[in-house]
């Protein structure tokens, strides 16, 4: 088995967690979160995929933040923070994951003067809104009104079942309404778990943004990662290729 171990000089181990450590890749595509090297900080800032215009940011989400990395179930079973935010689509680490946005609200100076936080709706058959309960122990914690005001046009499965990246935005594309009138409110920002497509975002921010929200911001949990892309990214080595 390939193993890897992390380049330290790329994250930040955040404290004050409970449970599996939360590390912070410190260098991130501006526009969607993605870990990416940190000389492309200093040139166009962002990654690959937002480069060529494949991610669903900027049209409706100004930004997506996200705070640390999400490795999906098929890819390994070992990660623990990975874990915890599964387990937290039923109800569990409901505290830990709005601390974890918590930070995410402290650390992105552009998420100050937040006017309210959204949680995307559920997916169909998903009566429990998980994002809805985060939400409600992050708004209490950094005192920014939660406003829980959009829902499905029409029911879309849940994210997690669709099989790849053209499924999962089409799946939710046009999907999201909101009907309350939201002229009022300056800046916005969604709040999901897992980050992959940019998708369920950018969707919740397009019904924000026709019910009136000037500017929308993202903040996510986690990126959904794969080992090649942190080795790439220069936050992983290769230390035994398995042979
Ligand atoms: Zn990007």
């Amino acid at each position: 088995m390939t193993t890897y171990s992390r380049i330290e000089d790329a994250w930040e181990e955040l404290e004050d967690f409970e449970g599996a450590p939360v590390i912070h890749p410190k260098y991130q595509c501006r526009m969607c979160g993605e870990p990416i090297e940190e000389s492309f900080t200093r040139t166009s800032g962002v990654c690959f995929y937002c480069n060529k215009g494949k991610n669903e940011v900027g049209e409706f989400v100004d930004r997506i933040f996200t705070v640390s990395i999400y490795f999906k179930q098929t890819v390994t079973s070992d990660h623990e923070l990975s874990k915890e935010i599964r387990a937290a689509k039923e109800g569990e680490n409901v505290d830990k994951m709005s601390d974890i946005l918590g930070w995410g609200m402290g650390r992105f100076t552009s998420l100050t003067e937040t006017d309210i936080l959204v949680p995307p709706p559920s997916g169909s058959g998903e009566e429990y809104n998980h994002m809805a309960e985060i939400g409600k122990r992050l708004s209490n914690k950094v005192g920014v009104e939660l406003a829980d005001v959009t829902y499905k046009l029409e029911d879309y499965s849940p994210q997690k079942d669709m099989d790849n990246q053209e499924d999962r935005k089409e799946n939710v594309r046009g999907k999201v309404g909101c009907d309350k009138d939201l002229s009022d409110v300056s800046k916005a920002v969604v709040i999901d778990d897992i980050v992959t497509t940019c998708s369920t975002i950018s969707d919740t921010a397009r019904a924000l943004k026709e019910a009136g929200v000037d500017t929308v911001y993202g903040l996510g949990i986690a990126r959904t990662v794969s080992f090649e892309g942190l080795v790439h990214a220069e936050a992983l080595e290769e230390v035994d290729n398995g042979n």
